[in-house]
């Protein structure tokens, strides 16, 4: 092979797949690269028929072979892999784990994180969806299910197109991914006209553990997941699955939201689960001329943390719940997540985006207790 065909198989090898994000040379899907001239030849693979990041990955393969000095004419030949070569690819891709085993299990090194809240409308998916993006601003891996039926918000949060799949390699389904969060909602796993609102407990609980068990996150450091209000199936069936998550308590300031938000973290704990923390959202919020407009008045935050402090009506012993942020009222957030923007990254400077990134480092720096002992989260 001549010197020049090396270089455009080192450039070509180098574009990374969009959705698997990996370089395409180390999911071998270079083929045959000839150079003539100054025109090169080149023939990849992709994993299915029609694979949604097809052109995508041809025209960044093309931009890297003319990119090579001598190089004025690219002929990309896009293929598609035998299922020989899909099974070798799912492999490699499971690095060595089995497939149908749920991976967020006691031994996992995943930190799990349940967001909840007492009642709906109170920014649990707003604050959740901006809560992953700045963890993962913060450079840690970071996976988020939303599992409130009731509305199946996240994907619209995060500018996720309606309709979205997650990629599917036979049977290793791949989370799309934005905002470097790589996010599944069970919305994306219901047929037309389907409610999951409708269906019994074990069917629920059923689907929540095939569906933790198939979607393929890869390590993630922590993984989020949008509860349904209150204290329904889905909620009793991921405390089941997962007994040994965490729990956020989302609440606003009004009293009425903080007695069902102390209820729910309650009901949380019974199942086992350490609430971490109460997040206080809509909290009052200045004007630039210094009014201040508390519109669900303030101090359930507090109120909802210290309760959930107390102990048990046994006596049982109960760690400190903090209250770990106050998010104020913010028209950018509310906009943010109705254009599919988050404000942490399009408005940092905004103070419930401050709130946020602060409830971020908070988190991150947070050991959680696995086997006793207090482990910190791998930032990397
Ligand atoms: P939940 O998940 O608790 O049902 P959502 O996240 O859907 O709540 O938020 C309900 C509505 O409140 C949305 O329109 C959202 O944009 C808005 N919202 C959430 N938090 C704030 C805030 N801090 N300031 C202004 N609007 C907010």
């Amino acid at each position: 092979m001549s010197g020049v065909a090396d270089q455009v198989r080192a450039a070509v090898a180098a574009v990374t797949d969009p959705e698997l994000r990996r370089p395409i040379g180390d999911l071998d899907m270079v083929r045959d690269i000839t150079v003539d001239g100054s025109t090169a030849r080149v023939s990849i693979v992709l994993t299915i028929v029609g694979c949604p990041a097809a052109q995508r990955i041809e025209q960044d393969v093309r931009d890297a072979a003319a990119s090579v000095p001598g190089i004025s004419q690219v002929a990309v030949e896009v293929g598609v892999m035998t299922p020989d070569e899909r099974r070798a690819l799912t492999e490699r891709l499971r690095e060595g784990r089995p497939a149908r085993q749920m991976p967020f299990g006691a031994d996992s090194l995943t930190r799990v994180v349940l967001v909840s809240s007492g009642k709906g409308g109170v920014g649990k998916s707003t604050v959740t969806a901006n809560l992953a993006v700045a963890l993962a601003g913060q450079g840690l891996r970071v996976g988020l299910v939303d599992a409130d039926v009731h509305g199946f918000s996240i994907p619209g949060l995060l500018g996720i197109p309606a309709g979205t799949q997650p990629t599917r390699i036979d049977d290793l389904m791949l989370p799309p991914v934005a905002h470097d969060v790589k996010t599944v909602s069970i919305g994306m796993f219901l047929q037309e006209g389907e409610s999951v609102v409708a269906w019994r407990g074990p069917m629920l609980h059923r689907t929540v553990q095939q569906f933790l068990t198939d979607v393929f996150f890869g390590d993630l450091d922590v993984l989020l997941i949008d509860m349904p209000p209150g204290t329904g199936d889905i909620a009793i069936s991921i405390g089941q699955i997962l007994p040994h998550a965490e729990v956020l308590v989302v609440t606003t300031p009004q009293h009425a939201a903080s007695e069902v938000a102390i209820r729910s973290g309650l009901v949380a704990r019974r199942t086992g689960q350490t609430v971490i923390g109460v997040v206080e959202n809509m909290a009052p919020y200045t004007l630039p001329d210094g009014t201040v407009i508390d519109l669900f008045g303030s101090g359930g935050g507090a109120e909802v943390a210290r309760a959930l402090s107390a102990p048990g009506p046994h006596g049982s012993d109960v760690s400190e719940v903090p209250l770990l942020a106050s998010i104020p009222l913010s028209p950018a957030l509310r906009q943010g997540g109705d254009a599919g923007r988050p404000i942490v990254i399009d408005r940092p400077d905004d103070a419930a985006a401050e709130a946020i990134i602060e409830l971020a480092g908070a988190l991150a720096h947070r050991g959680r207790r696995l086997a006793g002992r207090a482990l910190p989260m791998r930032l990397a």
